[in-house]
């Protein structure tokens, strides 16, 4: 497979750390409010690419964080706490809140089919392994003491700025976000590791540390849950664009201070949701959840099919007119895949299956090219040498990537169109298949079909005009 790494920005052939095996990190929502749709499109590519590694054959082993702990609205150091605004403004407890907002995400990525990771790790259960690895980057010299916080020093790296070339300027987190700097940092890319003084008082969870009572960072849960529960060494690590800086930054700072070595190889980032007046955020205009969508009528798999339609680097502009054609399209495809009888026309074959297996996983090995995973599925249904229940097996095999529920809501298609014409037309050919039989004097099969005509409740009449047939009242 070949996948685009934020690090080299190339694609690169993705070659794991120990051969067949995947270590995947996914950094988690922060968990004090509803997920946003464009929050949820990050995490639908990873699923995509998660299921990609395990149809591959990949032994994929993925870990998220909880953000429960309150990290701040800015990045700064600054801003107000996340998790503290939501609980006020629900009147309710920090851990109320987390619980409840953990819940109704998950509940989202099932209705998305999005697989739950391996390991999902709040972030409160890990305070002795921050303090553990604080403590070491104190005594390295990568982290120091000042105004009661322990700051990482930046200026002890190599290089800091990993995924860009921006100047350092530009990005300095002072100008970046126009506050104010924090006095106590060395550098202005110094950030902090524990806090025990902030501007807010009132943070409502705290532990003590040997640096005071206080509470971690953001960016040190990421590096510790990842180093905890996936080793020295990450394969992989996801999350969306704007966590690239300077989130996902200072988790590489931290961690290879750490740890010593370079930690890990691939980063994978998803581009932004954009609605047709800009960024999509909660704070801005309609606040789109999956809820809303299927308040609105919308299959949430609807969604997904048009974050599948295009690829996971260029931004995606949403709007109800973008997702009524996604909608169109999921109809169409269902009704095609529900059209497809498995039991007529021959068994699965495999030969004519390769070519289109191959073809599908070209396009995932294309830097996780679902759109054209998305028309190798099309070519399957249209393909002319290929029989339905050949097409069924492809259809199947490939959704366990694409995870768009295609045999289970073409079955319930076909459940709904199973209308009285279509009843007639099944019963008829049945009593033609069973008249074939009897011609060809197998009165086995014959009187099998005569049983299951039976069962469906169709009373038979054999006359001197052919078989005659009704409904039994
Ligand atoms: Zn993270």
């Amino acid at each position: 497979m070949k996948l685009y790494n934020s690090l080299s920005h190339s694609k690169e052939d993705f070659v794991p750390h120990e051969p067949g095996r995947v270590s995947m990190y996914t950094c988690g929502p922060t968990v004090y409010h509803f997920a946003h749709i464009g929050n949820l499109r990050t995490y639908i590519m990873e699923d995509v690419l998660e299921k990609a590694l395990r149809w591959e054959g990949y032994d994929v082993k993925r870990v998220m964080n909880i953000t429960d702990v309150g990290h701040l609205v800015s990045d700064a150091d600054t801003g107000e706490d996340k998790m503290l605004k939501g609980a006020r403004r629900e009147n309710k407890t920090v851990m109320d809140i987390a619980r409840f907002y953990t819940n109704a995400f998950f509940e989202d990525c099932k209705k998305l089919n999005i697989k739950r990771p391996d390991v999902v790790e709040p972030a409160t259960n890990m305070i002795s392994e921050y303090i553990q690895v604080i403590t070491k980057l104190i005594e390295a010299g990568h982290a120091y003491l000042a105004g009661g916080n322990v700051y990482f020093d930046t200026s002890t790296l190599k290089k800091y700025y990993v995924f860009n070339d921006h100047d350092e300027e530009d990005l300095a987190v002072g100008v970046r976000e126009g506050v104010e700097e924090d006095q106590n940092k060395r550098n202005k890319n110094d950030f902090v590791l524990w806090f025990t003084k902030s501007k807010f008082e009132d943070q409502a969870l705290k532990w003590d540390s040997p640096w005071g009572v206080g509470y971690p960072g953001w960016h040190i849960e990421c590096s510790c849950i990842s180093m905890k529960h996936l080793g020295e060494y990450l394969d992989l690590h996801c999350g969306g664009i704007d966590n690239a800086f300077p989130h996902h930054t200072n988790e590489i700072a931290q961690s290879e201070a750490y740890l010593g070595h370079e930690w890990c190889k691939y980063w994978f980032h998803v581009h932004h949701l954009n609605t047709t007046s800009g960024k999509m955020a909660k704070s801005k205009g309609e606040f789109l959840t999956v809820s809303l969508l299927e308040e609105k009528g919308y299959d949430p798999l609807i969604y997904r099919l048009f974050c599948l339609q295009s690829h996971y680097r260029n931004n995606l502009v949403f709007s109800w007119e973008n997702l009524d054609n996604a909608r169109a399209a999921y109809e169409k495809l269902i009704a095609r895949v529900a059209s497809l009888d498995g039991t007529a026309g021959g068994s699965i074959d495999g030969d004519t299956m390769a070519p289109y297996k191959t073809r599908f996983q070209e396009a995932l090995d294309n830097d996780l090219n679902t759109s054209l995973a998305i028309t190798a599925l099309y070519d399957v249904l249209k393909a002319g040498e290929m029989n339905d229940a050949t097409k069924l097996a492809l259809i199947e095999s490939f959704d366990m990537v694409l995870g768009l529920g295609l045999l289970d809501r073409a079955a319930a298609l076909r459940e709904k169109q199973a209308t009285p014409a279509e009843g007639a037309e099944e019963i008829e050919r049945l009593i033609a298949q069973r008249q074939a039989a009897r011609k060809a004097k197998d009165f086995k099969t014959a009187d099998a079909i005569r049983d299951q005509l039976k069962e469906m409740g169709v009373v038979i009449e054999d006359t001197a005009q052919g078989v005659k047939w009704s409904l039994q009242k």
